[in-house]
């Protein structure tokens, strides 16, 4: 990324609009919006002094298309170098053939996330904020915006920030110990090293609790089915998505790969995976297809446990903390009665919702898709007051520094007592620090820059 260049993209939504906008962003931005555009009143970019607002017109080739132009002089714009923004009718045509003329004028394409990454690296806000932006970008509904909106607004950085500041004191003074061994003094007591240790500990824990894994926000809720070989997850899986992809057959243990598809839902789309049966694996194919299957459970929003009516009440072994939902298939194969019953015992014995279909005549489907979309829509409305948006990156990091610090409070022996290993307790301390320091945008590399803004989309 050379911050040299003058960038030029799209930053409105693809497609047709009512309002397009063509964003030019480096020290050239205003000599190429000069090139192309005349205002009403004859003004012209390169001597408009403050940041305003300019109706006119663009020069696309032979034409002249009625434009509004946004001046921003740096320091006083999103990237805090010399921004224009073109407002026209949003046809994509147009829209192209505008980025094309800043091109011809020298401006280069932007990379994704190129304006926010320069916006950056000018001081604009700090990493965390970065990572919120990516996560406002990335928000599906209102409550995910507002857990991005406070991550945007610092509450992540703050914790990192202080809890740091702590521990960094905390490490002085257990080093200051070590280096005057021999001096009467105290520096600080080893039950008040311990307390102020359990108290920076249990305030990163809460920042984890209060996390949303807002990296997920762009993938598609994840459905898996699951149950026992032949219970029909496979008919099931094809039933769902409405088409002939995992192979469905007497023959139990046919699926062996995960098999996953998009499911066009009431409301929103999921992914759904189609996995190996659950049994005593006999090969060796057998069990690295089953641990695949649990895997997949394991990261799913959703479980869908099918089972069959004849067999209703063995429960197929499921990662316990995962969502689920029963789905009794080959209800075709009793009456509509025994099916009633049978739901009615399972919701009762178990507490989960229950659901009964047949993969074969198709008839229960619908409501199973009703309440999937019901279901995976209930999940997003789980953001809760306080939550706040976190990153892969995020998680990371603020589970090393807790690690590091249950080290330290480890080597730091037991309450009541001397304290022992100082020099371990420091360097478990200066360990938890450093993670604590990617949060607050000290120590990131060139990859993980490229990572985080390779997330967004180009024009943002
Ligand atoms: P899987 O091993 O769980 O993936 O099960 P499959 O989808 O391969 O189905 C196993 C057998 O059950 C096949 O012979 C299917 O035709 C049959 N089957 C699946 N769903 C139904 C259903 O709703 N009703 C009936 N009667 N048979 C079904």
């Amino acid at each position: 990324m050379n911050l040299d260049d003058t960038i030029v993209a799209t930053c409105s939504p693809p497609g047709n609009g009512s309002r397009g906008i063509v964003r030019v962003s480096g020290w050239r931005a205003i000599e190429i919006g000069d090139g192309l555009f005349r205002g009403t009143s004859g003004e012209r970019l390169v001597e408009t002094a403050t940041n305003r607002r300019l109706g006119g017109v663009v020069r696309l080739g032979r034409f002249e298309v009625p434009a509004a132009v946004y001046l921003f002089r740096r320091p006083r714009s999103y990237t805090r170098e010399d921004v224009i923004e073109f407002h026209l009718l949003g046809a994509p045509v147009l829209l192209g053939w505008l980025v094309e003329s800043c091109l011809a004028a020298g401006a280069r394409r932007a990379e994704p996330g190129e304006f926010t990454a320069r916006a950056y690296l000018a001081g604009a806000f700090d990493w965390s904020q970065v990572h919120a932006i990516a996560g406002l970008i990335a928000a599906r509904s209102d409550n995910q915006l507002r857990a991005a909106e406070r991550l945007l607004h610092g509450a992540l950085g703050d914790t990192a920030r202080a809890a740091r500041a702590e521990l960094d004191e905390l490490v002085s003074l257990v080093e200051a110990a070590l280096d005057f061994a021999e001096e009467p003094i105290d520096f600080i007591a080893p039950d008040e090293l311990r307390q102020r240790l359990a108290g920076v500990q249990r305030r990163l824990e809460a920042a984890v609790a209060a996390g949303l894994r807002a990296d997920r926000w762009t993938e598609l809720p994840r459905v898996v089915l699951t149950g026992r070989p032949n219970v029909g997850k496979s008919s099931l899986f094809n039933r769902l998505i409405a088409a002939e992809r995992a192979i469905a057959s007497p023959w139990p243990g046919t699926t062996r790969d995960v098999l996953s598809a998009t499911v066009d839902l009431p409301g929103l789309e999921c992914l759904l995976f189609d996995v190996a049966g659950e049994a005593e694996p006999r090969t060796e194919l057998e069990s690295l297809a089953q641990q695949s299957a649990r895997r997949a459970a394991e990261q799913a929003d959703l479980v869908l446990e099918v089972r069959d009516v004849a067999d209703y009440a063995v429960c197929p072994a499921v990662a316990a903390t995962t969502p689920r939902l029963v789905v009794l298939n080959k209800a075709d194969l009793l009456s509509g009665e025994a099916v009633v019953r049978l739901a009615g015992q399972v919701r009762e014995m178990e507490g989960v919702p229950v659901v009964a279909v047949s993969a074969l005549d198709g008839s229960g489907c619908e409501e199973l898709r009703a309440e999937l979309a019901r279901r995976l829509n209930a999940r997003d409305a789980a953001v809760q007051e306080g939550d706040v948006a976190l990153m892969a990156e995020h998680c990371t990091a603020l589970e090393q520094a807790i690690s590091a610090l249950k080290a330290a409070m480890t080597v730091a022996g037991e309450s009541g007592g001397p304290l022992s290993s100082a020099e371990l307790v420091a360097a478990e301390l200066r360990a938890a620090a450093r993670a604590l320091g990617m949060l607050v945008g000290e120590q990131q590399t060139e990859e993980m820059l490229s990572r985080i803004f390779s997330r967004f989309c180009i024009g943002k």
